[in-house]
């Protein structure tokens, strides 16, 4: 194992560490904005339904105005029938009435057609005020939550920085550019090596990379052959029961007649 293995697994997970801070902190303002759209969209969806409301009652005030001058003028013919001096001019009359009496009824109808329509509205307008309660009060709860985790995370990524800086000028220059290269292609420069796997990229290690890094007197730096990543072993992390069999090929285990 090479002298900064261990320094460098450290600084590995400061490094994801800080960027997970990074990451939330960024992530968190585009999550209350999208909050606050969201509540602003549901105030738009009722303010449709309450011009709606507004425009059934408009059309009620006025059906209810053409009644009222219909009836006036019912009243009038039926004044002009009084005085009326033969049967014709009666006639007539009795038509006009008729004929009004017939309009106000059709009035009378779409005023309660309209009046269906506005219960309907006045539904939807209950529900709409229930939508916009709930996401103004849960862009409410999480800008809040925002605002405490993010003055959390740039207390917790002062201090992950400061310990990130004191094990990098720890490390060896050329094993910490070769770290800060691999991490910047892949992510990540180090990776463990556990029960022969290369835990980044699942990869099996072939016996003798396995063996040069389970070496104590090796004190190379030693990379994926699969993913390209430093490997970092750690004898105690090793499970006894999980130790790997040597290779054995498929041939060999059927010659064994296993
Ligand atoms: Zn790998």
């Amino acid at each position: 194992m090479h002298p900064d293995g261990e320094k460098l697994m450290n600084l590995q997970r400061y490094d994801l560490e800080a960027r997970r801070l990074r990451d939330e902190m960024n992530a968190l303002p585009k999550l209350v904005s999208q909050l606050e759209a969201a509540a602003r969209a549901t105030v738009g969806q009722r303010a449709v339904v309450i011009d709606l409301i507004a425009k059934e009652e408009a059309l009620r005030r006025r059906q209810e105005s053409d009644i009222r001058d219909k009836q006036e003028k019912i009243a009038r013919v039926k004044r002009q029938m009084d005085a009326a001096t033969s049967a014709v001019q009666v006639n007539a009359f009795d038509h006009e009435i008729a004929y009004l009496q017939g309009e106000i009824a059709s009035l009378e109808d779409a005023e309660l057609e309209s009046m269906e329509r506005s219960e309907e509205l006045e539904k939807q307008n209950h529900l709409a005020n229930e939508a916009v309660a709930a996401a103004e009060k849960k862009f409410a709860v999480e800008r809040e939550r925002a605002t405490a985790t993010i003055a959390l995370n740039k207390v917790a990524l002062a201090d992950v920085e400061a310990r990130r800086a004191t094990v990098r000028a720890a490390i060896g220059e050329d094993a910490l550019s070769l770290y800060d290269r691999i991490a910047r292609a892949k992510g990540t420069g180090m990776a463990e090596a556990l029960n022969q796997k290369c835990t980044a990229c699942q990869m099996l290690l072939r016996p003798q990379r396995w063996n040069e890094l389970r070496d104590r007197d090796n004190l190379d730096l030693l990379t994926c052959e699969s993913c390209g990543r430093l490997l970092f072993y750690d004898p105690a992390r090793d499970s006894p029961q999980r130790k790997v069999v040597p290779f054995e090929s498929i041939a060999a285990q059927i010659v064994r007649g296993s």
